[in-house]
This record gives structure tokens, sequence and C-alpha cells, in this order.
């Protein structure tokens, strides 16, 4: 439940580092020497004994047969105590020994000191082995996340398509981001058509969502609509490489794809190569990002659009981009891909259930309705589950039980914050993001709201109000100020009029609303009863006050106790007025928050036009009550700092 920024970056935890697998052939390099020279080494060496009591041994004709080599004297002894026996002794330098055996008459035969192998192992390999395993450590401590192999087979493959077969049909619940796609399909149909006419010619398209709603097969539609190649990329495949290759790589591609044009290059997860450049003193582990990314960016302004090629990308962290990306001329339209609502759920899951024989109590409104939040990829997943478990249970065609079952089985395997809402919590959450947009629409100074959606975003979040401000601010007057913590604190007091009770879901809210009353009483000397002061700690000590508060230590304060008693008490009096206020404004409108909530729930997600009409008639409140005016019990003289 939160009240978001239209450009509030979407975080989401960073993807696993790659090139885990590839430390795998190592380990097959070493067990491979350790078996071949286990396997190399001349049987078993036999009893040990001094080479005197052996040549007595000899003598004493207790031989049948002895070998020779340059080091060793091996005698298989006549009478052997069990199976295979040998008598082993280091020869000295004895020039009577051939004759002593010569003259006991027995078998004789020369011998290697062991075989080629052996020696070639020992003498060659071992070392060479062991010299390129610890060159592999200092390589990877080098530059974290390369291997070695990857000069010969690089994973960044490059995979080209003559058509992708995908059309929009297979693409459900995101018209808007369709409509969008359109031209580029015009576009790409025919090329010269646009030329003559002089439009302006797509060049770079990011497609921009939270993951599994569609994007990578978005791209691959657009190419299969207009029946052209598709080339495609995926940047976490970069990351790994050797300095320069993923360089080559993105000429590579580009000289293929212009002499294939009109087509599509698709360049899948760019936040990988797309991240932000870091400044002087980088990392050496940077240089290749970065290198690909230059590299990407002079291709992109080198080629000449009216060709009809179209650089396509997708991410899911438009925020980190690297600004040079998004400039004109290069990925200049972003297409929004969003988490689809209950009717894009529908048409998701219908999308999916067209090879699937469904039964005809089927409801598959009802399967949308309970999993507000879920993208493409889980409704994709709750299809397949229920397919495979009618295949197991011996069904014909899947069932509703087979279908409740798959849900659950998808929510098992996504985080908690997706799980299936009850009733009652959806109702609660409705009622929550009623209050934020119905205050935000009466209060006078508040941005007007362009979204409201029950449909979870973020972390902790479970549905969004989301205010447009209709001009850039850089300022903000107290009044303002006091109306967004109204605003922020409506979704916890609509809960507690409708319900009677407070859910855990504002804690975000209460953190934000809390932040800014503190600062309009600490920072911007907005409290009557402190008069222009502020109490922050100036912007150069900020830095060692976090690092003493981090070892528990309270850094000193330019104010006193008692001062900042009084600080504490205003914090929480602008907080407690700003509650007072949502709540009698709230109470005011009950009914339109009450019909705001209940539309909410059945659609999910509320346009800003939509979400006016419901709200026409709304009273507009009395005027801020401004804190300082009010009659306070007490009143202290005059809290200076010491
Ligand atoms: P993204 O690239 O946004 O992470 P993908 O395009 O890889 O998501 O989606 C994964 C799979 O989920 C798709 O192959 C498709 O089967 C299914 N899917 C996702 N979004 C949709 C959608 N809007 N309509 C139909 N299927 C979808
Ligand atoms: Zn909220
Ligand atoms: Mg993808």
């Amino acid at each position: 439940m939160a009240i978001e920024n239209p450009s509030a970056p979407t975080r989401r935890p960073p993807t696993s580092p790659p090139g885990q697998g590839d430390r795998g052939w190592l380990l097959y390099v070493v067990l491979a020497l350790v078996a071949a020279f286990l396997l190399g080494r001349p049987g078993p060496s036999g009893t040990q004994m001094a080479y005197s009591d052996l040549k007595a041994k000899i003598a004493a004709g207790d031989a049948a047969e002895v070998q020779l080599s340059r080091d060793k004297l091996t005698v298989i002894p006549k009478k052997a105590q069990k199976a295979g026996e040998r008598w082993v002794a280091y020869r000295v330098e004895d020039p009577d020994l051939v004759k002593l055996i010569e003259k006991q008459g027995v078998k004789y035969s020369g011998a290697s000191d062991g075989d080629w192998f052996t020696n070639l192992l020992m003498v060659w390999l071992l070392p060479i082995g062991v010299v390129l395993f610890f060159w592999m450590i200092m390589f990877r401590r080098m530059r974290p996340g390369a291997g070695i192999m990857s000069i010969g087979r690089s994973r960044a493959k490059l995979v080209a398509e003559e058509g992708t077969g995908i059309t929009f049909e297979d693409v459900a619940g995101v018209d808007e981001a369709v409509d969008e796609l359109r031209e580029v399909v015009e576009f790409l149909r025919s090329p010269e058509r646009f030329r003559r006419v002089g439009g302006r010619i797509p060049k770079g398209v990011l497609l921009v969502g939270p993951p599994g709603t569609g994007k990578t097969l978005l791209a691959r539609a657009v190419a299969g609509e207009a029946k052209v190649p598709f080339f495609s990329l995926t940047g976490s495949d970069f990351v790994e490489m050797f300095v320069g290759v993923g360089a080559a790589r993105v000429r590579d591609l580009f000289e293929r794809a212009q002499s294939k044009a009109p087509c599509i290059v698709f360049i899948d997860e760019l936040d990988a190569i797309g991240k932000a450049r870091s400044g002087a003193g980088a990392f050496a582990s940077h240089d290749e990002r970065e290198q690909t990314l230059n590299q990407l960016l002079s291709e992109m302004d080198g080629f000449d659009a009216r060709k009809g090629l179209i650089i396509m990308g997708a991410t899911n962290r438009p925020e980190i981009l690297d600004p040079a990306l998004l400039r004109p001329g290069r990925f200049d339209r972003q297409v929004l891909v969003d988490r689809p609502d209950v009717r894009g759920r529908e048409a998701i899951l219908r999308v999916h259930a067209r090879d699937v024989r469904l039964g005809p109590e089927v409801d598959l409104r009802a399967i949308a309705a309970i999993t507000p939040g879920f993208a493409g990829a889980e409704l994709a997943n709750i299809i397949n589950e229920a397919a495979l478990l009618t295949a197991r249970r011996g069904k014909d065609h899947v069932t509703m039980s087979e279908m409740n079952e798959a849900v659950e089985r998808v929510v098992a395997g996504l985080e908690k914050k997706n799980r299936v809402m009850n009733p009652r919590e959806k109702g609660i959450v409705a009622h929550h993001e009623a209050g934020h947009a119905l205050l935000a629409e009466v209060l006078p100074t508040t941005d007007r709201v362009h979204k409201v959606s029950m449909i979870p975003r973020g972390l902790g979040a479970l549905g969004f109000t989301m205010q447009i401000p209709l001009e850039d601010r850089y300022l903000m007057t107290r009044p303002e100020l006091l109306d967004k913590i109204t605003v922020l604190l409506g979704g916890r007091t609509a809960e507690q009029l409708v319900f009677g009770e407070i859910s855990t879901g504002a804690q975000d809210d209460l953190v934000r609303a809390t932040d800014l009353a503190r600062r309009m009483v600490s920072q911007f000397g907005m409290s009557e009863l402190l008069g222009p002061q502020s109490f922050a700690i100036p912007e150069g000590l900020a830095e060692g006050a976090r690092m003493l508060r981090g070892l528990g230590l309270q850094p000193e304060r330019g104010h006193g106790d008692r001062t900042q008693e009084i600080i504490d008490r205003e914090v929480a009096g602008v907080l407690r007025r700003a509650e007072e206020r949502a709540r009698s404004i709230l109470e005011g409108n009950r009914e339109h928050l009450v019909r705001l909530a209940a539309r909410l729930r059945e659609k999910e997600v509320l346009e800003g036009t939509e979400l006016r009409e419901i709200l026409a008639g709304a009273h507009a409140p009395e005027p801020a009550v401004e804190p300082g005016t009010e009659p306070q019990e007490e009143r202290w003289e005059q809290p200076l700092p010491h």
C-alpha cells in the first residue's frame, strides 16, 4: 500500500552472478589428472627389503623369476605366501648380480621404471596442470566472473530466427504496449512507405516492466507480425567475457543485421550491459561492460534507421541504465509492460489454455480474480501445472480442482508477497487505497491521481496510488507538506473508519509521513513552537553521525534533551493533526469512499478520469488547520538550544 511517483524506481534483487557453472571443467581436469596418475602407476610394489637380503634369497635359490630395472630389483618368489607376492629392493652398484642370477639358472628380464604415460604425466602434465590451476585462480581474482574458457565458447549466443512465428495473438493483457508496438510493425512491413511520407522512424524501442510480464515475448511477436528476421542477444551473457569480446560481438551483430534489414535486433536484459558507466577509478572488471556499452552506443548512432533496422531492448530496471542509452536516436521510445489487471489476467489464461482441454465448468475469470499481482509467466505456469496434474490423475480434461491446486503450487513457488489475497484482505486493501486516492483528489494542494491500483507493485506494497505532479516542483510550502502527510495517513485512516481496526499494511506510509513531519519540524523550521531553527545535523557531518549510530553511539546534538523532547512532541503533533484531518474528511465523504473502494475491488485498477467520476460531488475539506495557531495546552517559554 504505497503512494507512488511514476518515476519511483522499482527495485529487484540483483540477478545471481553469472558464470557459476563454468568452474566445473576445472574439476574434471583435476580428477582426470589424479585418475591418470593412479592408473598409470606400476602395480603393487611388493615387499621392500634390503638389497643384501634379497641377494641372499636369490643365492639361496628362493627366486622363481627376477626383473631388473634401472632402479629396482624385483623377485618373484618360488614359494609365494600370497598370490602375486613380490620382493623388491633398490639396486646398488653390483656387477656380480647378473652372474649370480645366471648361476642360479633363474629366468630374468629387464623392465622400465614406469611406463611412458606415467613419466609424461609426472614430468610434464602435472606441473603444467598445477601452473594452470594457480593461473586460473589468480585470473579469477582479477576479473571476477570471467572464465578462461569463455574465449572459446562464449555464452553470448547470437540467436537469429528467420521468423519467430509468434504474433500479437499470443500476447494478452498488455494491450497498451501492443498498440504502441503496432506502429513499429507497420514500419518494418513497409519501410519505403514511411520514408516517402517522411514520418518519424522509430530507432530504438525499450520495453520496460517487471519480470515475466512478456517483454521478450512481445519483442518476438513484433518480429513475427512483421515477418522479419529476429536477432537477439542477452545482456547478462556479456558480463563474463574477456575485454573486447563483447564489443566484437555487438559489431558482428549489427553487421549481420544490417545485411538482413528490415529486421529486429533485440537486446534482452539490457541493464546488464547498459548500467550507468562508472566514473574515474573504476575497477578493471567493468571494462568489458563499458566497452560493450560504448560499442552498442556507437553502433546505434552509426546505422541508418531508414533501412528498416529496429533495435529493441528489454529491462526491468530502467533506473540504472546509462542515460546515454536513452538519448534521442537511441532507445528514445519506451513502452511500459505492466502487470496485468483482472481482465488482462483472464485473457492471458485464455491464451495459454488454447492448447489444453478445459472442462466446461472451469472458470478462468475466477482464477484471474484470485491472482492479483501475477505476471504472465506465472499465469502460463498455472495452466501448465494444471495440465500436468490432469495428466497425472489420468483425467482427460482439466477441472476446477486442478486449476485451484495449480494456483496453490505456483503461489508456493513465489515469494510471500505474491500469495493469494483473501476476500477480507482485498476489502481492506481496496479501502486503504481508496482512502489515499480520495484525499489526494479533494485536498487543495495535492497532485491529481493518475491511477489507483490494488495490484501489488514493489516490495511489501499491496497496492498503489500514483499521483502525477502537474509541474516540476522544487519547493514545497507548509500547507502542501501537511496535505501530503494527510494523504499518506489516509489509507490507514480509511481502514480504521470502515473496519474499525488497523492492519500492518500502512507501515511504509507511516515511515514516509513521519519522515516528512520530522523534517518539517527539525529542518524546515515549520514548527511555530520551535521557530526558525534547524536541528538537522549539517551536511558535512551527516556521514560521521551515521557511522557513530552504526556503532551504537549517539552523535552529539547541537541541542539539549529538553529541546529534543519538544521536537518529538511537535512531530507527533503534526502527525496527529493530519490524522484527525484525514479522518474528518473521509468521514464526511464516507459514501464516496465506499463506492470508490467497491469499484476498485471489482476492477483492481482505476484511471484518473474514472476515479474523478466516482468522486464527483465529494466535499472539499475545511481549510487546513495551521498547527501553530491552535491553542496549546502547554507552552514552553523559549526553548533555545544550549
Ligand atoms: P519477460 O521477458 O518480461 O521477463 P517473458 O516474455 O520471458 O517475460 O515471459 C515468459 C513467458 O510467460 C512467455 O513465454 C509466455 O509464455 C508467458 N507470458 C508472459 N507474459 C505474457 C502475456 N502478456 N501474454 C501471454 N503470455 C505471457
Ligand atoms: Zn498506503
Ligand atoms: Mg525476458
